[in-house]
């Protein structure tokens, strides 16, 4: 335990103060609560501000109102499992080992911050999806999905034994959350990881969702079109474009697995008609893109509506058991996603939509209501976070921050001012090529390399918001590239990624 608690404890108990005294916070290490989501864009988060409008979330929105919004929280490696290894080790994916969905698994004798926090005194516990192919380690309690899990009525794993559960999984998932809380050791402070596999391909919404948005049509994004003029091989020969990739089960078209025959005849009442409307259209082209840019919305925001109600569920609790003031509710992804920008779904990519992930926190007495910061900041930060939100000390084979001056308004003058990014896995799915670079507040230099692809591109968000062009070439960015390649370099070394990367990196098939 912390310091101060403990000195607290030695005061108590030789009478020199009472617990009268003590402010709630001084009673005990503040718990915290990880509300995770997977594949959740900021773009769908109204606190974001997003100017499509797509969605209201209340529940995520009040985070922002009473908490912290991070506008720009980046990822190492955008892809599920080789975040969720970042979060626990604090470590990049070359360091903790985790590369790839494809064939990585995580190796949990290393150290991680929920084993820390165990050790330390914490109840533990992880519910919903957990991805890293190994058992949880450093858990009181864990409740998995196993692999992506589905989205109805969903087996899970609950302490190596296999368990089915009736109910949409974000549901189940909460339901599971709650119920730990409600029996865990309320002598400690505890840490609840609620992980969620929503919104996540191919984000089949709760029932109740079904229609949630008026068959409305949604409004494209700019550059549902990009049609990529100019920019390197790597990101032309993408494979995942909303016109191209999108499979049956994507759209719909497809009953997802895990039904009952009373869901099933919910999911047709809602799906045929559009379906047959679609079949009989014969679409294509443009007006293919846009009914799948709309199907995909409508699904994909309705799981995020369930995700939103989780969080409401979650507070609730919180509130009720009194314990909201002395908890910290972190609310992220591992991930961005894009909806439809580029015309692409899906993640990967060194550019803004899959970089960024949202990030609320909420920590009444520390962090300032309705707050916002622009800082660089990363997963990768989290588990010297949490460490040091629970007093503890931090291993320093961790690579990120504590972000806790930054939550309490002091960020340090020699805070981060560039963000190291290494992409792997190729070529399956969606063929994006291994990249590495450094991002800035205004640029992005991406080399893509070590296959039939070796080429760079500068990305500047400040004239070109949208990512659409590389002025790699443009000779009035000369000074800028070989700056940006100085820094890389450096970060390159900081954080010990001079090496090729391993064959393995990449996945298990051949290119
Ligand atoms: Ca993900």
């Amino acid at each position: 335990m912390s310091l101060r608690w403990i000195i607290l404890g030695c005061l108590i108990t030789l009478g020199l103060t009472s617990h009268a005294q003590l402010s709630a916070a001084d009673k005990q290490p503040p718990n915290i609560l990880f509300i995770f989501s997977d594949d959740l864009a900021y773009q769908a988060i109204s606190a974001y501000g997003d100017s499509r409008k797509l969605l209201e979330t209340p529940h995520m929105d009040r985070l922002a109102r009473e908490g912290m919004r991070f506008d720009r929280c980046l990822v190492g490696n955008s892809i599920c499992g080789p975040s969720r290894a970042t979060i626990l080790t604090g470590k990049y994916s070359h360091m903790n080992g985790f590369y790839n969905n494809s064939n990585s698994r995580f190796d949990s004798s290393q150290v991680t911050f929920p084993k820390l926090l165990q050790a330390a005194g914490y109840s533990t516990a992880i519910m919903g999806k957990w991805h890293l192919v190994s058992d949880p380690v450093g858990f009181d309690e864990w409740h998995i999905l196993p692999g992506q899990g589905i989205y109805y009525n969903p087996p899970m794993i609950h302490k190596g034994e296999k368990v089915k559960h009736t109910g949409y999984t974000t549901d189940v998932i909460t339901d599971l959350s709650i119920d730990w809380l409600k029996k865990r050791d309320k002598t400690k402070p505890f840490m609840l990881m609620s992980q969620h596999k929503a919104p996540h391909r191919e984000w089949s919404p709760a029932i109740r969702h079904l229609g949630w948005d008026k068959d409305r049509q949604h409004t494209e994004p700019e550059t549902l079109f990009d049609d990529f003029a100019g920019r390197s091989r790597a990101v032309v020969e993408h494979d995942m474009g909303i016109d191209k990739t999108f499979t049956e089960l994507d759209a719909k078209l497809k009953p997802a697995p895990g039904l009952t025959p009373e869901e099933r005849q919910q999911w047709d009442a809602y799906y045929e008609p559009r379906n047959a409307a679609y079949r009989q259209a014969k679409l294509s082209g443009k007006e293919l893109v846009r009914w799948r840019y709309n199907r995909y919305m409508h699904d994909y925001l309705g799981c995020v509506k369930a995700v939103d109600e989780s969080v409401g569920r979650l507070l609730e609790y919180l509130e009720s058991e009194g314990i909201a003031d002395n908890t910290i509710v972190v609310m992220t992804s591992d991930q961005g996603f894009y909806l439809g920008e580029h015309g692409w779904f899906d993640k990967r990519w060194i550019f803004e939509e899959s970089l960024r992930t949202p990030l609320l926190v909420r920590w009444p007495g520390s962090v300032k209501a309705g707050s916002s910061s622009s800082e660089l900041v990363s997963l990768v930060d989290f588990a010297e976070t949490f460490l040091d939100v629970a007093g503890q000390p931090i291993p320093a084979e961790m690579q990120g921050r504590s972000l806790v001056p930054v939550l309490k308004g002091e960020t340090p003058a020699d805070w981060r001012k560039s963000f190291y990014y290494h992409y792997y896995e190729y070529p399956s799915p969606h063929h994006v090529r291994p990249h590495y670079g450094v991002v800035t507040d205004r640029y992005k230099l991406v080399h893509y390399y070590n296959t039939d692809v070796d080429e760079w591109e500068l990305m500047d968000r400040q004239k070109d918001p949208l990512e659409t062009k590389s002025f790699y070439n443009d000779p009035a960015y000369t000074d800028t590239v070989r700056e940006l390649k100085t820094e890389l370099e450096r970060l390159r070394r900081e954080l010990k990624d001079t090496e090729p990367a391993p064959r393995k990196a990449y996945g298990n098939q051949p290119f």
